[in-house]
């Protein structure tokens, strides 16, 4: 692995391509997941490299619907895993409520318990797989992305989806679940899907996500959901969309 000096200006950004690149000699990550990355970096270069009010805003809105959920789950692909290993076992750690299932767009079964090996291996241990036991396939989806396992996204009433392509993002919506995604792009199919959509860096994104359910422990029902209802998505778009095209 390239050493990178932490003076380099973009020492983070540069250390999650060698994190992707591992994940990929390991057999975590498709090499397909390299492009999606660099579309989410183009746009990370214009949003300056650093969490906006607006991702800040969305952020502690889906702790407080993460807080209000009766079955939470984080869904994980070969990127996230390669990416956010210990981000996401930091939240396993807090968050005994939250459950992992391990949803792959290029779909093996070897893959997928190559992947529940590897955050088991980090300490996650409540990690299931799409399609490695009993499952169900999630309406008007035709790719193996529609399986849930029947313990896991089956019986989600709120599902973390980092990083999500919009089908499966557009058919958890429909089957009337409340979708979380993390997507630096405004534009995406996900990010105009999902009830409440995180514009912001993975990595980044998901340790102030961890403060903010941390934050939010002790806050009453009524408060998280007071702050629920004052939340418009689209508005929050608009404004990502408006820091893109100024760079402001
Ligand atoms: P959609 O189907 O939702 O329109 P897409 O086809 O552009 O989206 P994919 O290629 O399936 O999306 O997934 C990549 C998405 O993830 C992109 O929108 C990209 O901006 C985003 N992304 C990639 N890496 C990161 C990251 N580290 N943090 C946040 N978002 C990221």
């Amino acid at each position: 692995m390239t050493e990178i000096p932490d003076s380099h200006p973009r020492a983070h950004s540069l250390r999650l391509r060698e994190r992707l690149v591992a994940g990929v000699h390991t057999g975590l990550t498709s090499e397909a997941g390299l492009i999606a990355h660099g579309r989410g970096e183009v746009f990370d270069y214009l949003l300056g490299e650093r969490t906006r009010a607006f991702a800040q805003n969305a952020l502690s809105v889906a702790s407080a619907i993460l807080r209000t959920a009766r079955h939470p789950m984080i869904s994980v692909n070969g990127n996230v895993a390669a990416l956010a290993t210990d981000e996401l076992a930091q939240i396993a750690a807090e968050n005994p409520e939250i459950g992992f299932e391990v949803n792959l767009f290029h779909f093996s079964q070897e893959r997928v318990h190559r992947i529940v090996e590897h955050l088991r291996g980090a300490g996650i241990h409540r990690t299931l797989g799409s399609g490695l036991s009993d499952h169900e396939r999630l309406p008007g989806l035709e790719s193996d992305r529609a399986m849930m396992d029947l313990s896991g996204i089956a019986q989600a009433d709120v599902v973390l989806v980092p990083l999500e392509d919009g089908d499966r993002a557009e058919a958890l919506v429909a089957s009337n679940r409340q979708v979380l995604a993390i997507d630096l792009n405004p534009l995406s199919r996900t990010a105009r899907t999902a009830t409440v959509t995180i514009v912001d860096e993975l990595t980044r994104a998901l340790p102030r996500l961890c403060e903010f359910m941390r934050e939010d422990r002790g806050v009453s029902v009524d408060v998280l959901q007071t702050r629920i209802k004052a939340y418009d998505n689209p508005r929050m778009l608009a404004e990502a969309v408006e820091a893109v095209r100024t760079g402001t």
